[in-house]
């Protein structure tokens, strides 16, 4: 198949994109590296099946595809409250582009959700059928109502145009080629306790989060994509909780390092827990996370230890 990827110079979207081409797909990256890069992608140039274009998803654009992908939006909160209109255009009028593309040529597209759909979750473990709790005039709302426009135009284009749509909802994923400098909590962490500095813990360290690996997303992104006659939304992620804490405490252990931690105001909205029921996942995919955290957690430090010449 020809298999566009939106943000696939990212994180996830590299990941995804060398999964594809490894399959024997021709793959399409469309990125405006914003905060994805070439070094992401090196590997794949030399491949004739890849191709990247570089464009900003804000803008129309159009390719004969029988896939879409759409990962094009910062992930990170200190990248996408950088230009906080921009991020509500990526992913709004990114959304609305590309599900217009996928009308006309009658292309299958998956949107990546989020896990902040929820916002600070009062419903716990967090199930598909939970609207959530979002503020929409905050500092993470550009981020988060920006993912629910999203949805909303695909389940309308859905209903109103018959498009062939699949939603996931991603919660907090980690691996390689994680931005060094995109300041969520699994890459400053690594980064601090490797160079042996104090690791930052933002409020007390009680608030949690689950963390899945990168791998085992990719596999649920494809699984869903070529599964029948469901659309979703499907949460994707590792119900594995720990608190931030913890997460730090880890951390030291796994990278043998002499940092102690050190907390520090807790930003704004800072959702208080985060943990996916996957049953709908498992049930429709027969989809689970297969890499456990510590061992996820050795394979992203030798990555960033290898970065920053540590390795
Ligand atoms: P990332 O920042 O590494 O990747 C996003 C990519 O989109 C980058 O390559 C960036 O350059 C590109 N991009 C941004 N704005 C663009 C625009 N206007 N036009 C074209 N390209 C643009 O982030 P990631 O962690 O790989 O996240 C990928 C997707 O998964 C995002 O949609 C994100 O919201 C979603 N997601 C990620 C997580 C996570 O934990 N990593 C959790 C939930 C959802
Ligand atoms: N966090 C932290 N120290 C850091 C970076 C993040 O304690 O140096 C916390 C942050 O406040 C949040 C959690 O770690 O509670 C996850 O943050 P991240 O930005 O990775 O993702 P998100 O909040 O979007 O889940």
């Amino acid at each position: 198949m020809r298999i566009l990827v939106t943000g696939g110079a990212g994180f996830i979207g590299s990941h995804l994109c060398e999964r594809l081409l490894n399959e024997g797909h021709d793959v399409i990256c469309l990125d405006n590296l914003f905060t994805g890069s070439r070094d992401n992608i090196i590997h794949l140039m030399d491949s004739h099946r890849f191709e990247l274009i570089r464009h900003d998803i804000v803008e129309p654009i159009l390719l004969e595809v029988d896939r879409i992908y759409n990962l094009a939006c910062p992930a990170s909160p200190v990248h996408y409250q950088y230009n906080p209109v921009k991020t509500v255009k990526t992913s709004v009028m990114g959304a609305i582009n590309m599900l217009g593309m996928a009308k006309r040529v009658k292309a299958r597209i998956l949107q990546a959700s989020t896990s902040e759909v929820y916002g600070d979750p009062q419903v716990h473990p967090q199930t598909e059928g939970y609207w959530g709790n979002v503020n929409p005039i905050g500092i993470r709302s550009c981020y988060d109502e920006g993912k629910r426009v999203a949805e909303t135009l695909m389940m309308d284009y859905h209903r109103q145009n018959g498009v062939d749509i699949r939603i996931i909802r991603i919660f907090n994923t980690y691996g390689p080629r994680m931005a060094e400098n995109d300041g969520r909590v699994v890459s400053n962490f690594i980064l601090q306790a490797l160079r042996n500095q104090d690791i930052t813990v933002y409020g007390d360290g009680s608030q949690t989060r689950s963390f899945c690996y990168v791998s085992d997303l990719v596999e649920g992104m494809i699984r869903m994509m070529e599964c029948d006659n469901f659309t979703g939304p499907v949460n994707l992620g590792n119900p594995v909780e720990n608190s931030i804490l913890e997460f730090a405490q880890k951390i030291i252990t796994i990278a043998n390092s002499s940092s102690k931690i050190t907390f520090k105001p807790l930003p704004q909205d800072d959702p208080k827990q985060r943990q996916p029921d996957i049953s709908l996942a498992g049930a429709r995919l027969g989809w689970k996370p297969l890499v456990a955290l510590d061992e996820g957690l050795v394979a992203t430090a030798g990555y960033f230890a290898a970065r920053i010449g540590k390795g």
